[in-house]
């Protein structure tokens, strides 16, 4: 498992989860117990009739007995068989509604993870804890739940109906089944760590190879393939190895478990054989008796068949439930900012297990000004960008808009203050009213139309259905341009009053930038801009220029001033041109 790998929740997180989950449907879940528990005594029935009909035969009962005694075997099986199948419906029924509502949960949380968790742990993980493990609960709570029920109903009124009849049977049996204990008790103490083991290996094995396939131009380009071979291969040993280890521990629990059911059964039959031959017992009780710990082996068998599916979700559904340790509770009652001026005060960050890379940054940005940061690379001004536009939060100091730290606004308030833009303009399926109404739920159509009139995107005015078109495979396919265009338009919709701006990851190639350029200044219009420059003439342009050097701030003045100072922005704008300091 990686540093950044995502949480994985307790045993007793995940049992109050488990109980959580069964209260919330629970008077489905009384009937499916009650109706698998009447089941199981119904079922009790035809053994014991065929003990009353031996009997009764070695007395002497006539023909027309036996036959009635046969036809209510029959009935009581025919009325088992027809709660079991109700029961399992209703059983099946539960498990799906649950299965919904974990599914529901899973994405509200994977939603509410902050990107920097998600940028950390690698989506790999993320991704089969909402696929493979998701789907491995989803098949215990359709099928190994119900069927543990029923059988463990079964199990018991099976080993009561035994004590019934004789209780020295009765505790024979019992003893016979010791055996099943000890071999599931070993089993099991072992069983949750192998499961999560391996849980863990097959993440580690989509990470890799998710990673490979996205990078595939990178590694053929750099010559990287052995290398990523000869990681992988480690990866897959990895995985081998968890899953040898949980194999074995399956091929020492089920010999175990056939040898003990074979005991209990010859264990009555020769201390009933002993007994019946003291007169203490009839020949039917024990042959009861003998059939009801036969029947024994059925449940028993399902249960531990079940449970080790049971072993293997639980251990997915602490992967799953692991979601809502990382997933950002949203604050109860989110302040409000007072206006929209952002301050930086003494803020320090380091990454995850490294260093500070910014060593107390302080910067007020004026409302409506545009600022640029420039410095050389590796300066921090990226990492400053992310704390202002609230996707992380500093390790000391503070950063705030109108006196809220921004990072602690809840995405909706944040939205409406702080938008970061960058070049992932990522294209939702869906209609283009859908993709424009991620920014603002409840924007009219004029609204959409306006926003997208205002970054240039006529083209959207000649779809086939209008706002209604879908976009994506199988619907119309917009192109790069075309699809900043709907991610620029988005953030007219949100209407931050600023923008933080990435130049880096914000061009576009040359191109679709003369369409952007323009939808860009539209956007950027009346706003508070801060944008980390690469360019020095867009700091040429800028109001103020702040210079970032091994994280600090240098140096902040207009580019005139900065010019005049001599200083570290003086001598980049030189080198820059290539000319004299009278080059501006
Ligand atoms: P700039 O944008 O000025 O090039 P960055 O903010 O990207 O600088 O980087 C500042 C420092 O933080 C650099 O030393 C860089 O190595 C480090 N850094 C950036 N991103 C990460 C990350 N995800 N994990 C660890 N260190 C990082």
């Amino acid at each position: 498992m990686s540093a950044g790998a995502l949480p994985v929740a307790g045993p007793s997180a995940v049992r109050r989860a488990a109980l959580r989950l069964i209260r919330q449907d629970g008077r489905a879940f009384a009937a499916v117990v009650g109706l698998n528990a009447s089941a199981a005594g119904a079922g009790l029935v035809g053994p014991w009739l065929l003990g009353r009909i031996i009997d009764e035969v070695r007395a002497g009962a006539s023909v027309a007995a036996v036959d009635r005694l046969a036809l209510a075997i029959l009935v009581f099986a025919l009325v088992q068989l027809l709660l079991v199948r109700y029961a399992g419906h209703l059983g099946h029924r539960f498990g799906e509604r649950t299965l919904a509502r974990i599914r529901e949960q899973f994405a509200d949380r994977a939603l509410a993870l902050p990107a920097t968790v998600v940028e950390r742990a690698g989506t790999g993980d993320l991704l089969t804890r909402g696929t493979t493990d998701v789907a491995a609960v989803g098949a215990t709570l359709r099928d190994a739940g119900p069927e543990i029920l029923i059988a463990a109903a079964q199990a018991l009124f099976i080993l009561g109906a035994v004590f019934a009849l004789d209780p020295l049977l009765g505790a024979c049996g019992v003893l016979g089944l010791c055996g099943i204990w000890f071999a599931a008790r070993w089993y099991l103490r072992r069983a949750l760590d192998a499961y999560l083991a391996e849980g863990a290996a097959n993440s580690a094995l989509a990470e890799q190879l998710a990673a490979t396939a996205a990078g595939a131009r990178t590694v053929e380009a750099l010559g990287l393939q052995r290398r990523r071979v000869a990681a992988s291969e480690e990866t897959i040993a990895e995985c081998r190895s968890t899953r040898a280890r949980t194999l074995f521990l399956r091929s020492v629990l089920f010999p175990a478990v056939d040898v003990s059911y074979v005991l209990p059964v010859a264990g009555v039959l020769l201390l009933g054989a002993v007994l019946h031959d003291h007169g203490s017992m009839s020949l039917g009780a024990v042959v009861a008796s003998a059939l009801y710990l036969r029947q024994l082996s059925q449940p028993l068998d399902t249960v531990l068949q079940q449970m080790e599916q049971v072993q293997s979700s639980s251990a997915s559904f602490a992967r799953v439930e692991g979601l809502g340790l990382a997933a950002q509770a949203p604050p109860a009652s989110s302040p409000v900012p007072a206006d929209d001026r952002i301050e930086v005060s003494a803020v320090r960050y380091a990454y995850d297990g490294g260093g500070d890379v910014l060593h107390g940054v302080d910067l007020t940005v004026r409302p409506g000004e545009r600022l640029v940061i420039v410095g050389p690379s590796g300066a921090g001004k990226t990492t400053l960008g992310r704390l202002l536009a609230g996707m992380d939060r500093p390790r000391t100091g503070s950063v705030t808009v109108g006196r809220v730290p921004v990072a602690g606004l809840d995405p909706d308030r944040l939205r409406r203050h702080v938008v970061l833009v960058t070049q992932e303009h990522h294209v939702f399926l869906g209609t283009v009213g859908d993709n424009l109404r991620v920014a603002s739920a409840h924007a009219t159509d004029d609204e959409l139309r306006a926003a997208l009139t205002a970054v240039g995107a006529e083209w959207a005015d000649e779809l086939p259905d209008g706002l209604d078109t879908d976009l994506g495979p199988g619907g119309y396919r917009p192109d790069g341009a075309q699809a900043q265009q709907l991610a620029l338009a988005r953030v007219v919709l949100a209407d931050p009053h600023t923008l933080i701006l990435d130049e880096a990851t914000a061009l576009l190639d040359p191109r679709t930038a003369r369409h952007t350029e323009r939808a860009l200044a539209a956007v950027l219009e009346g706003r508070t801009v801060i944008a980390v420059a690469h360019r020095l003439q867009t700091a040429h342009d800028a109001d103020r220029v702040a210079v970032m050097e091994d994280g600090r701030l240098t140096e902040l003045g207009t580019h005139d001033e900065l010019v005049a100072a001599d200083g570290a922005y003086a001598a980049l704008w030189r080198s820059w041109h290539g000319g004299g300091p009278s080059s501006s």
